[in-house]
């Protein structure tokens, strides 16, 4: 799960990290009273959306002279007159995709004095098992680049989980990113706070790009990227209501209020499987058959009717699927409860596109019966090779 940025900077403030000042605002109206509320005498507008390479962006009403989505002020007019632009226009950037983001919220900011741009994320790096710091003195909007050409300019530390970020650690990144005098004494309390607000929140990545020295020579976080490991959410009440919907794929959001898996792919055929592995065999034997997978749905292990129905109906709410495949090994899961969930489902939504379902396991027997005596096109199939090779020809007709 992500965040916005002005939530991730609150959250940072909380641990003692270096952050600007600032106002989040839903309507031009408040952008005046906001930038009014700030030391001044510059500020920054930034556009609150779900996405990075914001500064580079660029909005689609308003053509490609206009600035982009993080925009600096030096009067509350302008702050005012930036708000105006952004608000409820479609920013474009390097993440969003051609279709852009709908900017509803803007965070009104401090301007800082900047005197260098350096990088510095959290991860979970799996190659050592550790969370480890990710830093560059090649900060600012083009690490993507850095990254690319001159990957010898990013530094990894990984740190020890039982001794935390040791005096050794922080060394090691003051030293890779060459910090001296005051903003070397603000690294000693930024990298631990960093580091535990990680840890404490379950953070799956934490990215401060800009981490800048200020012309006074001290650090503070300029920009924050958040995203939280899903599978911890239930133990952070705090963090689940930082939550914008309005910023995540509604069919992804159907899908975890049921606890179910939902990827969306790029291809038409939608599938309904349980467990990974068997996810991962439906999708390589449908592109073996020369079809692609629109998005898969697992339904997990102890799924009861109405799981088993919600995730048809998000599977078949793709516009992109023409065929589905439904492909389940009742272990836990009995196969007469699913067949009982598709076929409530089919009779709530419809069934406009072919459908294969592939039952076997526990009650295999039963659940075919169900499905054959429910009157509905659903074509049985035997295994999965039977099943892929159906649900393809169904779909080329
Ligand atoms: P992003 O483009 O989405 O990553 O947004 P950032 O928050 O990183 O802002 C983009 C760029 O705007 C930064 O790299 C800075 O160069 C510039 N910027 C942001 N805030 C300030 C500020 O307070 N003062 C100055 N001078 N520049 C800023
Ligand atoms: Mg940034």
């Amino acid at each position: 799960m992500n965040i916005h940025e002005y939530q991730a900077k609150a959250l940072l403030k909380g641990y003692g990290a270096p952050v600007a000042e600032g106002v989040a605002i839903l309507k031009v109206e408040e952008a005046e009273a906001a930038a009014k509320s700030l030391p001044g005498p510059l500020y920054v507008v930034k556009s609150q959306i779900h996405a990075g390479g914001r500064g580079k962006g660029k909005f689609k009403e308003l053509g490609p002279e206009a600035k982009g989505g993080v925009r600096l002020a030096k009067s509350i007019d302008e702050v005012v007159a930036h708000a105006k632009d952004m608000l409820g226009n479609t920013l474009v950037t390097a993440q969003t995709g051609e279709a852009g983001k709908q900017v509803n919220r803007l965070y009104i900011e401090d301007g800082a004095d900047i005197a260098r741009e350096l990088y510095c994320s959290l991860l979970v790096d799996r190659s050592v098992g550790r969370v480890a710091f990710v830093v560059s003195t090649e900060g600012g909007m083009d690490i993507e680049a850095v990254a690319h050409d001159t990957p010898e300019k990013i530094q990894t530390i990984a740190i020890d989980p039982e001794a935390g970020v040791t005096a050794a650690d922080v060394a090691a990144i003051v030293k890779a990113l060459a910090l001296e005098g005051a903003a070397a004494e603000d690294a000693k309390s930024l990298f631990p706070a960093l580091y535990k607000a990680f840890n404490e929140k379950d953070m799956a990545l934490l990215e401060v790009n800009p981490l800048i020295v200020m012309k006074d020579g001290r650090l503070r976080v300029l920009d924050a990227k958040m995203s939280f490991d899903g599978n911890a959410l239930f133990r952070h009440d705090d963090v689940k209501t930082l939550r914008d919907e309005t910023e995540e794929d509604a069919k992804e959001i159907e899908a975890s209020k049921w606890d179910l898996a939902y990827v969306a792919l790029d291809g038409n055929i939608g599938c309904m499987v349980n467990g990974a592995g068997l996810a991962m065999a439906t999708m390589d034997i449908i592109k073996l058959y020369g079809k692609e997978p629109a998005n898969f749905c697992d339904v997990g292990g102890g799924a009861g009717k109405e799981k088993v129905a919600a995730a048809f109906k998000i599977i078949t709410a793709d516009p992109k699927v023409e065929g589905i495949l439904v492909n389940i090994f009742g272990g836990i899961m009995k196969c007469d409860v699913i067949a009982e969930g598709v076929i409530a489902a089919v009779k709530e939504v419809g069934l406009k596109v072919p459908l294969v379902v592939r039952l076997e396991g526990t009650n295999v027997e039963l659940g075919k019966k169900i499905l054959n005596e429910s009157g509905l096109a659903i074509t049985a199939a035997d295994d999965l090779d039977d099943a892929a090779k159906k649900i393809v020809a169904a779909i080329n007709g």
